[in-house]
């Protein structure tokens, strides 16, 4: 026990012995080569049958001395150690053994130098390679759990988005046998759950796509290509849909084939519309066709077109939409120029109404037409613009050109030459004119002078009587020359009216009173209730109404005979009525009395112009009214004026 006591020199014998049966290598090298002077048990275990002691590093470990030497020298060199975890080397454990890998923990620490040889090393070294192949082998172990955790999860993601995608997915073998179909395909099948057999194409498969599916099928699963077709899969309740089929193979790393994944994609809809622009296509073509054989005959019949068109004495435009011109007739050309087609006519000339007013672009019978008016005869006034030539006038009509559904496609424009016809009635108002003026003058001085030797007492009768008649005379013709006169003036549109409400019973009484002298008034009976509400009119020209229809009257009826002037609400408006006992008027004559110059045959040995009644018209259309005539021939006739009630009047 002392000497256990006594470390002091038991010591170097307890290191040595701990040393040489130390777990880990343990080995010391020195001078230039690094020649071992000491290894331990554990350090020669590593390889048993290597002589190591005396011998130099690179001698005993060919093998490593590459990788090992360097660091050796380096530790020399600097004194500082050098430790190395699960350091890598290939080595051979027996000398006639193979190349093991093998990994040590290596401590590397310079001793220090005695006198003046190098440093010698000491060499620790802790065998790990057992440690690290269980290490690694775990690990390989734990990479592959992962991996097919991984592979798992991937495998239930895929799975996850074949059930989620809107198309039909299913797996096959290698073999093409089907091994899984997702969620959509059943439902779309109408399948039960569990694995199909091969009987599931037959089952959804058009029988027109099956000799080719299978035909496809079997050259894609021989030479490993991706397969892609178009069928129709039967759906649960028997109908049929076009699908676009895929199918690709998954490959392992050696470029064989797993499995195959097909999808099928509804394409039902894009067929349809396929199908129908193909459709389309070929009715365009059919059609072309048919146009094509078409056009000769068509050429034929344009030309015949032409040949009536302008056998029509009227001017004709054929427009289409835009107001450009299609077709034109010769007399079109001659009344409006050229007329190629595409041109625009309208912007040519200056357009003008009948009382000279410029009209509109809106206001043309052809743009008219284009909004689906029917215009007829609308006389206008086409002066070229900017550029020589005359004015014309022309009566122009426009009708809308439809096609079978109705739509408006152009507009058909005639134009009659109504140049010469304006001429004689400018011709005509001229002469109007000058006779109301020219006339009037002298006959004023007449009728002066015949009522001057009227009241001359002393003069013998037969000169009074002669004044008398030209007096008359004189009357007559002025209102004849009124007549005239006031016929220009209507047509013309010159006359303004100034309506205010007039109470007729007393507008009447005034009238006859006025006329007493001038016509027959004591033929007059007056039957307008007072309580007749007032009419709208213009109280100069309403006068002349009544005048012109009070005379007519006493002229055409016996002259004891009684005419009747009465008054009535009709319809909420106010009617007069002028009614005799005279001879009548024929019915056929009946509508033709208001026509301008007309005279019955019956009427002819009676003074007149047959511009009474036309006058009348125009006046009482002018009031907003209306005029018409009930007659028997033998007992008299009626002629009923009905005009608007005055405003304050309204609704009383
Ligand atoms: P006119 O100057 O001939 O009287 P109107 O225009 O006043 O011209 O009348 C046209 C025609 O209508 C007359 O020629 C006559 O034949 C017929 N007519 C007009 N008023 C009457 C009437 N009250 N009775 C019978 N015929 C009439």
């Amino acid at each position: 026990m002392a000497d256990a006591s006594s470390p002091s020199r038991s010591s170097p014998r307890i290191a040595a012995i701990l040393l040489d049966h130390s777990p880990g290598g343990i080995a010391l090298v020195e001078g230039a080569d690094f020649v071992f002077a000491y290894v331990n048990e554990a350090f020669q275990a590593i390889a048993p049958d290597r002589p190591m002691l005396g011998r130099a590093f690179s001698a005993v470990w060919p093998e490593v001395a590459g990788q090992v030497l360097p660091m050796l020298e380096r530790v020399r060199t600097s004194g500082e150690p050098l430790e190395l975890t699960d350091f890598r080397a290939d080595v051979r454990r027996r000398l006639d053994g193979p190349l093991e890998e093998a990994w040590w923990n290596v401590t590397l620490k310079a001793m220090p130098p005695r006198g003046g040889e190098p440093a010698s090393i000491a060499i620790h070294i802790v065998d790990r390679t057992a440690a690290v192949r269980e290490r690694r082998v775990t690990e390989a172990l734990q990479a592959e759990q992962e991996r097919l955790r991984e592979a798992e999860r991937a495998a239930r993601g895929a799975e996850l988005l074949a059930e989620a995608i809107p198309q039909l997915v299913w797996t096959c073998g290698p073999d093409g046998e089907t091994d899984w179909l997702n969620q959509r395909w059943r439902e779309y099948a109408g399948l039960t759950p569990g694995p199909q057999d091969g009987d599931l194409w037959r089952a959804v498969l058009h029988p027109r796509d099956l000799p080719g599916f299978f035909d496809v099928c079997s050259i894609s699963l021989h030479a490993g290509m991706p397969m892609d077709m178009e069928v129709r899969l039967r759906a649960a309740d028997g109908s049929y849909r076009w699908h676009l089929l895929r199918a690709v193979p998954l490959r392992d790393d050696q470029g064989r084939v797993l499995q195959w994944f097909g999808t099928a994609t509804d394409i039902e809809e894009q067929r349809r519309a396929l199908d129908s622009a193909d459709l389309a296509r070929r009715r365009e073509t059919d059609a072309r066709s048919r146009a094509e054989d078409a056009s000769f005959a068509a050429g034929q019949r344009a030309a015949e077109l032409d040949t009536v068109l302008d056998s029509i004495a009227d001017g004709l435009v054929i427009s289409n939409q835009a107001g450009e011109v299609e077709r034109a007739n010769e007399t079109a050309r001659r009344l409006l120029g050229e007329l190629p087609p595409g041109s625009d006519w309208l912007h040519r000339f200056v357009v003008r109404d009948t009382l000279g007013q410029e009209l509109p672009v809106g206001a043309m019978p052809p743009v008219r037409a284009l909004r689906g008016e029917v215009v007829r005869g609308v006389e206008l006034r086409l002066e070229p613009r900017g550029g020589p030539g005359s004015p014309t006038w022309l009566s122009v009509s426009a009708a809308p050109v439809r096609d079978d559904r109705g739509d408006i496609r152009g507009v058909v424009t005639t134009f009659g030459d109504i140049t010469r016809l304006h001429e004689l009635q400018e011709r005509q108002a001229d002469l109007l004119r000058a006779i109301s003026h020219d006339l009037r003058t002298p006959l004023t001085v007449i009728l002066t002078q015949a009522q001057l030797l009227q009241r001359r007492p002393d003069d013998p009768p037969t000169v009074v009587r002669r004044a008398e008649s030209v007096r008359t005379s004189a009357q007559r013709m002025a209102a004849m020359i009124d007549d005239l006169v006031d016929l220009v003036r209507l047509e013309a549109g010159l006359v303004k009216l100034a309506p205010r409400a007039v109470a007729l019973a007393p507008f009447a009484a005034e009238l006859r009173d006025r006329l007493r002298g001038t016509l027959a008034v004591e033929r007059l009976r007056l039957e307008v209730p007072e309580s007749l509400p007032a009419a709208s009119a213009d109280p100069p020209r309403l006068e002349r109404i009544l005048v012109n229809l009070i005379t007519n009257a006493l002229k055409y009826s016996p002259p004891e005979s009684e005419t009747v002037v009465s008054g009535a609400l009709v319809d909420g408006q106010v009617q007069l009525t002028v009614a005799d006992q005279g001879p009548g008027i024929p019915a056929d004559e009946l509508d033709r009395v208001f026509e301008r110059f007309y005279r019955s045959p019956s009427a002819l040995r009676k003074e007149g112009l047959g511009l009474g009644l036309y006058i009348t018209r125009l006046l009482v259309e002018a009031h907003g009214g209306q005029i018409r005539v009930e007659s028997e021939v033998g007992r008299g006739s009626a002629f009923h004026v009905l005009l608007p009630r005055a405003a304050a009047e309204r609704g009383v």
